[in-house]
């Protein structure tokens, strides 16, 4: 049912029960007028016919005091009896209190007629036998109040028509209140429906507006979900592209220490381990990601204290954390510095762990210290240099024409027969140790030549020759057999030979060395060339010294760190920043049980 059909129900049911209500009213009102008037009518008949049936006494006892035979008594009786009948029938009261002449009438009427019918029939005490008295008496005591009872009736006739008037102009006052109370109810009626027409399109209109508004809302509510999800991604990819940007392995922790987020170089870094974590972890706890990318125990060691710097971190005992520590490899020697920063969000704590390599940092901060140190030594040797320089010029002219003379010495003497072999075999001696001595002071004059910094294809047997024709008289000195196992035909690398050459002495001498304070039965110097599975030339210097003092391995090759008294603790790494820098590495190898063997390799090509 529709708004304005259900009003118009109201209204009509309103209307109804106005109408209803006007229709009740009018009808009792009606019946009150209609028994007044039927009272009035009444007591009007009655009044008369009282006055009627008193007349008629009136003019029987006349016509008795005219006639007294017996047929007027009868009739005098006959109207004295029908005068109480009258009487007898009469209503001594009303609805209507102002409708009083009827009684008034008869409390007239009775006692006269009482008397009448006394007189008339008992007779007057004192006054028996005399009727034509008692006739005259009652027809004196009825006419005297005849006045009385016709004015009651005249009375009653003006009462009757006040109460009539009275009434209808009571009725028509009530039919124009009621009039005009049906029009209030009409109105009232369509005020009603109309208000109620109003509050359901006003209610429809607020339904409407509501749903319009939750509309709106929803949609404001949507846009600004969409604009946030935009933004949010936004700046997901802004961070994303941001860390992907950066060099460094980046991990996001929460504060309980579970990878949220990778960039692409931390996932290289990973996978590039043996690590099962392919996608770099998330999802996963930083310690078992991290420590899956461990190779060597080195390593391993290292990173469980980066776990326990960084666990003192998300416990929020420390701010921020760094920890360096090396991480090697068989074809590399490499560092890797970890460091941890927190940053906090509206609810909660997180961490960023930043894993970088840092070996170029640390090689070179290794090559200026040795560099350094190299300078101050070089000061030094540069006098030792140049006196050995000249030294070996000088020496190399005697010995030069010590080979020479030796050399016109056996031609002279070859021509005679009777000569002593041996003396031959002697001279020829001389000549060989000679030609030798010129050898080693030419090697010596190229060692400490200043113009050192050419790189050339040099063939690295004679390289390793000419060295040991340098260490060979402490060698000899010391009992120490060397053996060479070079291979032929190796590739000829383009390197600085000078300083390669430097390396193979340094090793040399530090094997040497050792072999010499150790009393080993066995005392052999062995020095491989090959080509490695790699295609790198390898150079492998081995020894039946005493091998490396547990207590100093990890020192090796760190700068000024020796066991030797009168060492200065820079052979190793010099040689291993010259290796390196030839874009190979050295390093001691103990995989062989009774031998010391320092390895280095060379690119061949
Ligand atoms: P230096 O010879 O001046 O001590 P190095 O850097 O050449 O400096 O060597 C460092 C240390 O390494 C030596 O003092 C020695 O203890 C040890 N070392 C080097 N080579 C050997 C070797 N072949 N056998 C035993 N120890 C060695």
């Amino acid at each position: 049912m529709s708004a304005r059909t259900s009003s118009i129900a109201v209204a009509a049911l309103l209307l109804s029960i106005g109408m209803g209500i006007a229709a009740f009213i009018y009808q009792k009102t009606t019946q009150v007028r209609e028994a007044l008037a039927e009272e009035i009518l009444e007591q009007q008949h009655d009044v008369s016919t009282l006055i009627q049936e008193y007349g008629n006494v009136l003019v029987a006892i006349e016509h008795n005091r005219l006639s007294d035979d017996e047929a007027s008594v009868a009739a005098m009786k006959s109207s004295v009896a029908a005068a109480q009948d009258q009487l007898a029938q009469m209503r001594s009261n009303y609805s209507f209190a102002r409708l009083d002449g009827a009684a008034k009438a008869h409390a007239y009427v009775k006692p006269i007629i009482e008397d009448i019918s006394q007189w008339t029939t008992n007779g007057l005490h004192g006054y028996q036998g005399d009727d034509h008295f008692i006739l005259e008496l009652s027809s004196k005591r009825m006419r005297d109040r005849f006045p009385a009872i016709r004015s009651i009736s005249t009375e009653i006739t003006a009462v009757a028509t006040e109460l009539i008037t009275e009434q209808t102009e009571f009725l028509e006052r009530f039919r124009d209140s009621l009039l005009l109370l049906l029009f209030g109810f009409v109105w009232l009626s369509v005020a009603i429906a109309a208000l109620l027409i109003r509050q359901r399109n006003l209610q429809t209109q607020l339904a409407k507006d509501q749903e319009t508004n939750a509309q709106k809302l929803i949609d404001a509510e949507t846009r600004g979900r969409l604009q946030a999800e935009t933004a949010l991604l936004g700046s997901e990819q802004f961070l994303r592209a941001t860390l992907n940007s950066l060099n460094s392995d980046i991990a996001i922790l929460d504060k309980e220490g579970i990878v949220t987020a990778v960039n692409t170089p931390w996932k290289t870094f990973v996978s590039s381990t043996h690590s099962s974590y392919t996608d770099g972890g998330v999802g996963h706890h930083y310690a078992a990601v991290f420590r899956s990318t461990a190779v060597t125990d080195e390593e391993r060691d290292g990173i469980a204290e980066a776990i326990k710097q960084i666990t003192e971190v998300l416990d929020g005992k420390k701010e921020v954390m760094f920890y360096e520590y090396p991480c090697h490899r068989k074809e590399k020697r490499q560092w890797s510095l970890v460091s941890m920063y927190t940053f906090y969000t509206d609810e909660d704590r997180y961490a960023v762990l930043v894993h970088e390599d840092v070996s170029r940092r640390k090689q070179l901060e290794e090559r200026d210290q040795r560099l350094r140190a190299e300078l101050a030594h070089a000061s030094r040797l540069s006098t030792a240099g140049e006196l050995a320089s000249g030294l070996a010029h000088e020496l190399n002219q005697p010995l030069t024409a010590i080979a020479h003379n030796c050399d016109a010495v056996v031609s002279s003497i070859r021509t005679y027969t009777d000569i002593d072999a041996e003396l031959v075999e002697t001279v020829n001696d001389i000549s060989e140790q000679a030609h030798r001595a010129g050898g080693i002071i030419r090697s010596m004059r190229h060692l400490v030549r200043k113009d050192t910094s050419d790189k050339l294809p040099t063939d690295i047997n004679e390289l390793v020759r000419e060295t040991v024709r340098l260490t060979a008289p402490e060698a000899r000195a010391k009992g120490v057999k060397v053996i060479l196992r070079l291979t032929d035909s190796l590739p000829s690398p383009t390197i600085d030979p000078v300083q390669i050459q430097q390396v193979l002495v340094n090793l040399e001498r530090n094997s040497v060395e050792a072999m010499g304070q150790h009393n080993s039965t066995i005392k052999e110097l062995t020095i491989d060339t090959y080509l490695n599975q790699t295609g790198h030339i390898e150079v492998c210097i081995t020894d039946t010294g005493p091998g490396i003092d547990p207590g100093f391995a990890e020192h090796l090759f760190t700068a000024f760190q020796t066991t030797k008294p009168e060492g200065m603790g820079l052979g190793l790494s010099i040689s291993r920043t010259i290796v390196e820098e030839h874009g190979g590495r050295l390093w001691i190898d103990q995989n062989e049980e009774d031998v010391t063997m320092f390895k280095f390799t060379i690119p061949a090509g």
